[in-house]
């Protein structure tokens, strides 16, 4: 028989009721229900379930490189610092870092997130050993010569896309093998678009065009539609919101590290979503962010949008919600982001007894204007419990070896 977990007493949108869930599933909502035989009871007197975050764009092995290169410019950042300390990545570095990643997004409220680095497999055993989920793509630079050695095997919880870094780093020989296998394989793309004035620049002067013309010409829209999932997306035209949009694109904010990097800030939230793209949010690796904090990010991309629009009813607390679960979620393929009866069990646990969550008024408002990621109690990710009281089962093993692991990283 399936396991279940029996949640007593939470505040849900619906006001104070008890949550079953049954495997992976959310199976019952209901003040008056019952706890199975054999359940898992949380006693959730005096917190909110709200569903956990998608973090839709992260090099998660790059926890161990936090910090580096602080406070330069993006090229100088990537050349001089950056791609320097990823050659000496090896496989375990890569395992302890994505251990220390997910155990970061779980403390801090996702439970599914959406990467782009190498060492493959090394990520998926620390993806695994997490239990959280993921969409992992091989990084492509050049030619994309990596996609000859390129067969991995999806297993539960775990997907793979096919990720070139970016229009300025894959020629477009590589960009058009990517596409191919893309289409090959039935993986999605993931690839940085539009996220520097340079890049754009660059683009016209070598191809004539701007980013996202560059790889319409190359039949990435039309081959990928919404399996192209692109991060940063800042510096668009309207014709440019408008080929994404009318493709259906993923694309992917991530406030904190244009913010960081000095890449720009008006992102084009609405008029994208409006042209129909899916608009998500993502925290980008940790040397560039420089945490994986989804609640965080959040915050930043909805006090953006009020600022740069001189709004502050441009948008509110359940829309950017909505982008930071149920549509980065959507992409993957998970049906999680709401806490409803059917839906997969991906929730956090609020611990509402914290001052940023007095008076009791709108909590999702509280969530994301008051509170830290300290308030999330609890986490379940496919009906398991992945944090409890604060508690990851492994953290300290996970952050004694982390910290071994880092400290062999100079540039
Ligand atoms: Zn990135």
């Amino acid at each position: 028989m399936a396991s279940s977990i029996f949640i007593k007493g939470v505040l849900a949108s619906s006001g104070h009721t008890n949550i079953i869930i049954t495997g992976r599933t959310i199976s019952r909502i209901a003040p008056d229900a019952e706890p199975p035989a054999g359940a898992t009871v949380i006693d959730a007197t005096n917190m909110a379930a709200l569903p956990s975050f998608a973090n839709m764009h992260s090099h998660a092995p790059m926890t161990l490189l936090r910090g580096m290169g602080s406070d330069q410019p993006l090229q100088s950042w990537l050349n001089n610092y950056i791609w320097p300390a990823e050659q000496q990545l090896d496989d375990e570095a890569v395992y302890w870092g994505t251990r220390l990643a997910c155990l970061e997004m779980i403390k801090s409220g996702a439970t599914a997130f959406n990467d782009m680095y190498f060492r493959l497999p090394a990520m998926a055993q620390g993806v695994a050993d997490s239990g959280i989920q993921a969409l992992l793509g091989l990084n492509l630079f050049g030619d994309a010569d990596e996609l000859d050695r390129y067969s991995p095997t999806p297993a539960d919880g775990i997907a793979y896309s096919v990720a070139p870094h970016s229009i300025y780093t894959v020629s477009t020989t590589g960009l058009q093998r990517a596409v191919n296998f893309c289409q090959k394989h039935s993986m999605p793309m993931h690839i940085h678009m539009a996220e520097t004035i340079g890049e754009v620049d660059d683009c016209q002067r070598l191809h004539g065009c701007r980013p996202f013309e560059l790889i319409d010409r190359l039949g990435v829209l039309e081959a990928l539609g919404p399996h192209l999932i692109a991060a940063h997306c800042l510096h668009l035209t309207e014709s440019e919101i408008q080929l994404i949009g009318r493709h259906g694109c993923t694309v992917v904010h991530c406030p904190n590290s244009n913010l960081k990097l000095g890449s720009g800030y008006r992102f084009n939230m609405l008029e994208l979503e409006q042209a129909g793209a899916k608009v998500t949010i993502g925290t980008d690796g940790c040397a560039s962010s420089d945490n994986l904090c989804m609640l965080e990010a959040s915050k930043t991309a909805i006090l953006l949008q009020k600022g740069w629009r001189a709004d502050p009813a441009a948008i509110n607390a359940e829309y950017i919600m909505d982008i930071a679960t149920i549509n980065g979620f959507n992409t993957l393929g998970i049906k999680a982001g709401r806490i409803a009866e059917g839906w997969q069990a991906d929730m956090v646990l609020v611990d509402l007894n914290q001052a940023a969550f007095i008076p009791q008024g709108n909590i999702l408002s509280h969530y994301l204007y008051a509170a830290h990621s300290c308030s999330i109690d609890t986490v379940i990710c496919r009906g398991r419990i992945l944090m409890q009281n604060r508690h990851v089962d492994d953290e300290e093993t996970i952050l004694a070896n982390a910290r071994k692991t880092a400290q062999r990283f100079t540039v």
